[in-house]
């Protein structure tokens, strides 16, 4: 069993307290044996009065003793336990509201990042990087033709499909990038730290694994291929513009042919 600091407290001082009555105590029984040695006439009266002072001391303690226990005591019982109830209030509380803050900023089929979260992260990207005048890259994925994957083979064939891309882009992304499922079935990697030469690289890379990824579902194979716009960042312009133009080349991509990287 623990004790808050003011029960610890107050047991000292009810230790004090009961130190001082035994002493009390102590010096009552040596005051008796003192007068009974004494003749009769000698400073009698002065015994007489030291004993009531000793007594009317005791007392006091007592009283106080008895105070403490069933009126202090109480109320500080009373106070520790309302001080832990409060405190595991406010520890579920934050505990909930850390669960609410990352619900909001995840993906819930894929688990991702979702698209607050990467505008968010993009943003403080690029704040951090004109700083060092480093390049950050950025890359907009889209399926294929995916709208055919939940017609042909149902809406859960095509969650399955949208699970195991953001599996692969983990996989294939470093700690330090961001990957986000901006919805649908779109996707967006921030790489900081690339040139467009490395970006290129790899977005095929990325390009080449959705296209041999191969998704089972029933007794079919399923093989999906994806489109890709890249940007590198210009250091100056705002996260809005960079996203605007990987957006464009996304676009170039589906117009000519898909399965492609567009830079
Ligand atoms: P494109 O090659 O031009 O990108 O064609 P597309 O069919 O991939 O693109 P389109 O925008 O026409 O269709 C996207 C489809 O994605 C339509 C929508 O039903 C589907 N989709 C969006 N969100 C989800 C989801 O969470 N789960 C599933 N299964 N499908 C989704
Ligand atoms: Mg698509
Ligand atoms: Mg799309």
């Amino acid at each position: 069993m623990r004790f808050h600091k003011s029960e610890a407290a107050f047991f000292v001082f009810i230790a004090v307290i009961l130190a001082a009555g035994v002493i009390i105590f102590h010096a009552y029984d040596l005051l008796f044996s003192i007068a009974a040695g004494l003749a009769q006439s000698e400073r009698f009266d002065e015994i007489v009065y030291l004993s009531k002072l000793l007594f009317g001391a005791g007392l006091l303690l007592a009283t106080g003793l008895f105070f403490g226990l069933f009126f202090i005591f109480p109320l500080i019982r009373r106070q520790v336990r309302e001080e832990n109830k409060l405190r595991a209030m406010t520890e579920t509380l934050s505990a909930q509201s850390r669960k609410l803050e990352r619900a909001a900023l995840t993906d819930s089929l894929t688990g991702m990042q979702n698209r607050r979260y990467f505008d968010d992260a993009l943003k403080e990207y690029l704040d951090e990087f004109r700083r060092v005048n480093r390049p950050v890259g950025l890359m907009i994925v889209d399926l294929d033709h995916f709208k055919q994957i939940n017609d042909t083979h149902g809406h859960d064939v095509g969650d399955e499909v949208l699970k195991a891309v953001g599996n692969c882009l983990k996989d294939m992304t470093r700690y330090h990038d961001v990957v986000a499922r901006l919805g649908g079935e779109e996707f967006a990697v921030v790489a900081p730290n690339m040139d467009m030469e490395m970006m290129v690289r790899f977005a095929e890379r990325i390009r080449k694994a959705i296209g041999g990824m191969a998704i089972v579902s029933g007794n079919v194979r399923l093989k999906i291929t994806a489109s890709v716009g890249l940007a590198v960042w210009d250091r100056r312009e705002p996260a809005e513009a960079l996203y605007r133009r990987a957006d464009q080349q996304l676009y170039q991509a589906k117009k000519t042919g898909r399965n492609r990287v567009c830079a």
